[in-house]
């Protein structure tokens, strides 16, 4: 997935802080204990002239050169244990005086083996997927605490559905949704009116998703297309906040509330050039809406409601507004 370059340099910038901040932190720990354990000083001094040591031997050459590094080796080992010793003796962990890096691969660089590190490109991903969404939600929402006590256990409408035992099946089928989640996927279309967990729904197969190193975005629709809209309107040439770019390219964009947004024919023209361009991509998306076909049809047109009727599976949420009964019950 390629990302706008302003997320490396961010990206960049906070390896750095982390960085630097492990670098503080053991310079600290060093200031503090040298003052009060003087010998841990020396040992560090001394250890620091057995690497340069190392470092002119090999330089000089010479005949007996394996055996003076494998001496200066020895000497430094031994600095070292003694250096542990003297930390745990007073009651600190053995590695007291070393950085604690966040990624100790790296070392917080970034790069390892001149290739990016894991952490480099998991930071990328995690701003890619802040940028363009709002996670305001996602802490609370999980499967595990989504609550199907709520929804009626007595058979109700027209086809006589029990919203509980339809709801547990449509629970089961986004759990299993995001453990299996692939690039090759399906698109859903979560349809129901509002409060019946929708949300909830879409915001723990993000933090599933997301769980699994995929780059996910979760974004209401009105916040997708203000962005969208806004970079159109102020369309800088650097390539900056390509909001577009970052909902096409990542690996499951979930669009909720469909239709709360105020649209216009750029809106529609945005959205389906994302669904289209998505579906040929072979790119899975989930929207979720509280408006039936009649609503979409009227607000987006044909062509976005036959993608989202011929290549999306519709859920069908069921039940009575999840927020105003849990308001009623306290
Ligand atoms: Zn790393």
């Amino acid at each position: 997935m390629a990302y706008p370059k302003e997320f490396y340099q961010k990206a960049q910038e906070i390896l750095d802080q982390r960085r630097a901040k492990a670098q503080n932190i053991a310079a600290q720990h060093r200031a503090e204990l040298y003052s009060a354990m003087p010998e841990l000083e020396k040992l560090e001094r001394d250890l620091s002239a057995t690497g340069l040591a190392a470092a002119q031997a090999a330089l000089a050459g010479g005949p007996q050169l394996d055996k003076v590094i494998e001496n200066l080796k020895n000497k430094n080992l031994a600095l070292q244990r003694r250096r542990e010793e003297l930390l745990q003796q007073a009651g600190f962990p053995k590695d007291f005086l070393q950085e604690r890096y966040t990624c100790p691969i790296c070392q917080d660089t970034g790069v390892v083996e001149q290739r990016p590190c894991q952490c480099f490109t998991e930071l990328l991903r995690k701003l890619a997927y802040e940028k363009l969404s709002d996670t305001s939600g996602i802490d609370g929402c999980r499967f595990d605490n989504f609550q199907l006590r709520y929804y009626p256990d007595t058979p109700t409408g027209r086809f006589n559905i029990i919203p509980r035992q339809a709801m547990a099946k449509v629970l089961s089928f986004c759990q299993n949704y995001a453990a299996h989640f692939s690039l090759a996927s399906e698109s859903l279309l979560l349809c129901g009116g509002t409060g019946l967990g929708k949300t909830h729904l879409s915001l723990s197969i993000a933090y599933e998703v997301t769980k699994q190193g995929f780059g996910v975005v979760y974004t209401p629709s009105h916040r997708l297309l203000d962005k969208l809209q806004t970079q159109q309107f102020s369309r800088r040439e650097t390539g900056d906040d390509d909001y577009q770019s970052v909902a096409m390219d990542c690996d499951l964009l979930i669009i909720d509330d469909l239709g709360a947004e105020f649209s216009t024919n750029f809106t529609v023209a945005a959205l389906y050039s994302l669904i289209n361009g998505r579906l040929n991509e072979g790119r899975p998306t989930i929207i979720s809406t509280n408006y039936d076909e009649t609503i979409l049809r009227e607000r987006y047109g044909d062509r976005i409601l036959s993608r989202l009727l011929c290549a999306y599976r519709p859920l069908q949420f069921y039940g009575e507004d999840i927020r105003m009964l849990k308001r009623l019950n306290g």
